[in-house]
């Protein structure tokens, strides 16, 4: 079974309450091999919410205690993210995830990349808070952008 960002799969969970619908991944729920998940959502979020972005570093170092998410109004929702890494990788054990296949960019799922915290659209390199942790809990965690049928 492969877990999958709600948003790619084309549910209206983002933080403005659009969807980020990727066919491919759409295409593996249509065909039982995928469920999904917002680790957003499972931290306490509901949609529609503040844009947070991660500011002192990626999610390797919100897990480390060394940055925060931090919403655009300054609110902090370190906590929260953190709270969602966790039960997303509970959820992922639970289903016995081959694989899990998230959006990147996002400060929970991005992958490769993630915003810089000056909320101007600027990315560094790094993982999400909740690809962070399940990547530390060996995991194997791809974007949209990397996936292809042929990794099945
Ligand atoms: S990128 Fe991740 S946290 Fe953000 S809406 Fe999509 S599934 Fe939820």
């Amino acid at each position: 079974m492969i877990l999958v960002s709600s948003c790619l799969a084309g549910l209206e969970v983002r933080y403005n309450g659009t969807h980020s619908l990727d066919h491919k991944i759409r295409r593996l729920l249509e065909e039982n091999k995928a469920i999904t998940v917002c680790p957003e959502l499972l931290g306490g979020f509901s949609t529609p919410r503040q844009p947070a972005e991660i500011i002192g570093g990626n999610g390797e170092d919100v897990l480390d205690g060394k940055a925060k998410v931090v919403e655009i109004t300054g609110r902090d929702v370190t906590e929260l993210y953190i709270k969602g890494a966790y039960l997303t990788l509970k959820k992922a054990i639970e289903i016995g995830a081959s694989i899990v296949v998230l959006k990147e960019y996002s400060p929970s799922c991005g992958s490769s990349m993630v915003y810089n915290g000056e909320f101007k659209g600027k990315k560094i390199a790094g993982n999400g808070v909740t690809t962070a942790l399940l990547k530390r809990n060996g995991l194997q965690v791809i974007s949209e952008e990397q996936f292809s049928d042929n990794i099945l």
